[in-house]
């Protein structure tokens, strides 16, 4: 990998990420917990979040007996306060931010589309879309101040084939394709990158619910789904997407999906 301050590789010893800050939502398993592993690996310092105070200390007590630089707060993304808190701490603690990746979703409803509330469609467009637009413009302006920077937004295979047993969550997948281009769009002139992953079936806790619902999991083989991924394997192109290697490369919604198509 290359260095991020210089396009050529990095000098023995030095990791891509060194003296970088980043912050994962949704960070304290799952694919988050993975991504934000592996940029501390990367070398950088890491600020994990979730909404539940025991997955924020059992990560975080992982990660750093791994020595990782680590750092974690409990962060609900749908909550302004929260979102706030959580800048402020990356702040207070390392003076900047280079990296958001927003990958904190949630799935309330898998069943008829008919059979949904307006709650649950509020919900899941809340947490899942304008949540993550409004800890981007809290975060863009202090990427600004320091140069530049990296935002990875998480979206599914899902928001190019949507199912109506999970419609809702399905439509603010595609709805995050379109942010994704919008907010490159808007910060390229700030020189903040803007990339979005579109997952396939990875083998974590919110997958569960597709494979053990028949009307879901009866799509997956015939959509290509040979076996599901592991959150490891989201990893490297998430890395990747957020240093210099990717320096060219902004406002992509980029396959994770073992083949699922991927494209509109
Ligand atoms: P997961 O295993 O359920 O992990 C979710 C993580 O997010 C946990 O750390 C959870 O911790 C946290 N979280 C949930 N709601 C949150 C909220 N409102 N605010 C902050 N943190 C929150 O999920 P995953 O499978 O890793 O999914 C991660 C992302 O990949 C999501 O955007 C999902 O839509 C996308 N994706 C997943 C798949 C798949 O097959 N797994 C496929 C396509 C896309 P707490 O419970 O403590 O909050």
């Amino acid at each position: 990998m290359l260095c991020q301050a210089a396009l050529k590789p990095c000098e023995k010893g030095k990791k891509a990420f060194d003296g970088k800050v980043a912050i994962v939502t949704g960070s304290t398993y799952g694919i988050g917990f993975a991504m934000a592993r592996r940029l501390a690996e990367d070398g950088a310092h890491v600020l994990l979040c979730s909404r539940k105070s025991e997955n924020v200390e059992r990560a975080i007590e992982q990660l750093k007996e791994e020595g990782l630089s680590i750092s974690a707060i409990q962060c609900h993304v749908g909550n302004k306060e929260d979102r706030e808190r959580l800048v402020a701490t990356a702040i207070e603690i390392y003076g900047k931010i280079d990296i958001l990746i927003c990958n904190a979703a949630v799935n309330p409803f898998v069943g008829p589309i008919f059979d949904t509330t307006e709650e649950m469609w509020e919900k899941v467009f809340h947490v899942n879309v304008i949540s993550t637009f409004l800890l981007i413009k809290l975060v863009a302006p202090h990427m600004q101040k320091q140069g530049g920077g990296s935002i990875i937004i998480c979206s599914s295979f899902i928001g190019y084939i949507p199912h109506p047993y999970i419609g809702p969550y399905s439509i603010t997948k595609t709805a995050l394709l379109g942010l994704t281009n919008i907010m490159a769009q808007s910060l390229r002139s700030m020189n903040i990158r803007v990339n979005g992953l579109a997952l396939g079936l990875i083998d974590t806790s919110f997958s569960n619910v597709i494979k053990k619902t028949p009307e879901l999991a009866s799509k997956l083989v015939p959509l290509g789904v040979i076996r599901p991924g592991k959150p490891e394997e989201c990893t490297g192109i998430a890395s990747f997407l957020c240093s210099e290697d990717a320096s060219y490369i902004n406002g992509e919604n980029i396959a994770v999906t073992g083949g699922i198509r991927g494209r509109l």
